[in-house]
């Protein structure tokens, strides 16, 4: 076939694949448009998923009249007017593609005025073409009414997934802009049932309890960090809420919807030993970067951007959710009800009673007390919030009852009482232990008589080029000749574990390593090694041995899970106890 221009059509029909996808990115399109126009109401009316009818309203400021048809040209914007622009964009919309787009592939009406016209403009454009014009009277704003999607693409049409799919996707697109715009009221019909609504108060909780619902708020944690420049805030689930996938981790840069593996990545992180395997949290964040420092034309959907520093805004949303998950609630945050009436325990609470914090941990609680014993009574709920100033700081003991069935340790705090999983807890203090003295050099306990330990020869391969890894997690090996190897010194840290378990269960994780010497590896090292070095569920302890057990779990970061994300323990408040005997 010669080569030939393909009609304007044509084009701009293949163009509009890019952009419009499925009835979802028209409703994106349109939703972006009304922000960038200033609406402070949008209503979103769909029917059959969008196939019939995607109709977006908004109350922003309109399209003068003599704009009207320029609008729905390919590449004609308002938003840009010289390349320099698009080094620091600060609309969501910018390549004038969209109108055109979805013009060009549907049957679309739009309804049009600005403040300081008298009558609005309708235009009906079918196929890319205009087919009627005519003044009508509107209110201000902007209404996009875009029917039959696809009716001239048949090969588009066929791939669309059935009206539910649609409307899922829908829903959960209005949603999260509902979120990252909680001063714009929100309004999404779906075939004449409103599905959901956000009142556009301008809290984000709000809208989070309207998309999410009020007991996963409950859950969540408020985020923030950063400076001026750059910086996150926004929610994410404690580790007493987590999901089976990650497509509840939604982010925003700049108040755009971005789909972003690195810092969905970022978040994942935060929770680094908090989750079991398999679990993710829930996360809504709102990242801001200067505009000339992100690149959002990547992509003619916008949905992909690349940053300047990409290192220093995942290092920023990592470390602050981080920060918040340490500081705050250990498994279940406290209900207000039952912390603010929480009865006395072994000491009766200070005069003027004292202050009910709803999200702090036990733990940072214990600090608050040990921390600011003159302040104790006069602390604010709104400092006592704050737990991160108190975090770092020696905690005073609980106080040991007892061990049950030889797996459990039983302890009493100032108001409740805990029972902890000793395998699970002393696995966490050993993980922890073992991470902080990894990056000064982990101590070698020398053995008084050195064991040697013979291996398979391919397994004594792999030991012997993995050495020097093992020098820095603080064993002491030297290969002895054939698969032999002496074990001088074990890491000080494991205690008195068997030397030659240790060893093998280290060679266990390098054959299953992929990546033998790698950060991931020795991680997996040691959470391995911490779990044969922990003390079993069945082993009796001392009240010595509790004791010290506890005062170590005390000092973790993060105490109440173990390496895997399993509870290390559960405590029952003084105020729960006195509700089961009938005495509330
Ligand atoms: P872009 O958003 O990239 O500029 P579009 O094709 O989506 O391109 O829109 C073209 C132009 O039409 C916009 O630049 C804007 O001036 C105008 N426009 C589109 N939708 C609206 C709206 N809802 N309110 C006001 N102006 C709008
Ligand atoms: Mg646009």
């Amino acid at each position: 076939m010669p080569i030939k221009v393909l009609p304007e059509t044509l084009a701009a029909q293949i163009a509009a694949g890019e952009v419009v996808e499925r009835p979802a990115s028209v409703v994106k399109e349109l939703l972006e448009n009304a922000l960038d126009a200033g609406a402070t109401a949008i209503d979103i009316d769909i029917r059959d998923g969008g196939r019939r009818l995607v109709r977006v309203s908004d109350d922003g400021q309109g399209i003068p009249e003599a704009e009207v048809a320029i609008a729905f040209h390919r590449h004609s914007t308002s938003k840009l007017t010289s390349a320099a622009d698009l080094d620091a964009i600060r609309t969501l919309g910018f390549r004038g593609e969209a109108l055109a787009a979805i013009a060009s592939v549907a049957h679309v009406i739009l309804i049009t005025r600005t403040s300081d016209e008298v009558a609005g403009t309708r235009l009906k454009v079918e196929g890319g073409r205009i087919v009627s014009r005519e003044q009508v009277g509107a209110p201000q704003g902007t209404a996009v009414g875009v029917e039959n999607l696809f009716y001239n693409v048949p090969a588009r049409l066929k791939f669309l997934r059935t009206s539910d799919t649609e409307k899922r996707h829908i829903s959960a697109l209005v949603t999260r802009y509902a979120m990252a715009y909680p001063t714009v009221r929100f309004r999404l019909v779906q075939d004449g049932r409103v599905v959901f609504r956000s009142a556009g108060g301008g809290d984000l909780r709000e809208v989070l309890a309207q998309v999410h619902g009020v007991d996963t708020l409950r859950h969540m944690l408020e985020v923030s960090g950063g400076d001026s420049e750059l910086c996150v805030f926004g929610f994410v689930s404690a580790p007493s809420l987590s999901r089976a996938n990650r497509n509840h981790i939604t982010l925003f840069v700049n108040g755009r919807w971005v789909q972003d593996q690195g810092l969905a990545y970022a978040v994942i992180q935060a929770y680094h030993t908090m989750l079991m395997t398999g679990r993710y949290p829930v996360a809504v964040l709102m990242i801001e970067v200067p505009a000339h420092d992100v690149d959002v034309n990547v992509h003619p959907t916008k949905a992909e951007i690349r940053f300047r520093d990409k290192e220093a805004v995942f290092r920023l949303v990592q470390r602050s959710v981080r920060r918040t998950l340490v500081d705050s609630t250990p498994v279940k945050p406290i209900d207000r009800e039952h912390a603010a009436n929480r009865g006395t325990w072994a000491t009766p609470a200070p005069q003027g009673g004292e202050p009910a914090p709803a999200c702090l941990s036990l733990l940072s609680r214990l600090q608050a007390q040990l921390d600011l014993p003159g302040l104790r009574a006069g602390v604010s709920s709104a400092d006592a919030d704050q737990g991160s100033s108190l975090a770092g700081a020696l905690l005073p003991a609980l106080r040991v009852v007892g061990q049950v069935g030889a797996s459990y340790v039983v302890a009493e705090g100032p108001s409740e009482l805990v029972i902890i999983d000793q395998h699970a807890a002393h696995e966490r203090i050993l993980y922890e232990e073992f991470m902080a003295q990894r990056h000064t050099g982990v101590q070698t306990q020398s053995l008084l008589e050195p064991e040697p330990v013979e291996l398979t020869p391919d397994r004594a391969t792999l030991l012997e080029e993995n050495l020097p890894a093992l020098r820095n997690l603080g064993f002491a090996v030297e290969h002895f000749g054939g698969s032999t190897f002496m074990v001088r010194g074990v890491p000080a840290v494991l205690g008195t574990i068997s030397p030659r378990l240790a060893l093998e269960a280290v060679v266990d994780d390098m054959e299953t390593g992929k990546q033998p010497l790698g950060d991931a590896l020795e991680e997996r090292i040691i959470s391995r090694v911490c779990k044969t070095a922990a003390v079993k569920a069945g082993q009796v302890l001392t009240g010595d041995e509790m004791a010290a057990m506890i005062r170590r779990l005390e000092r973790c970061e993060t105490p109440h899970t173990c390496p895997h994300g399993r509870p290390t323990m559960v405590s029952l408040s003084a105020s729960q106890m006195a509700r089961q005997f009938g005495r509330d």
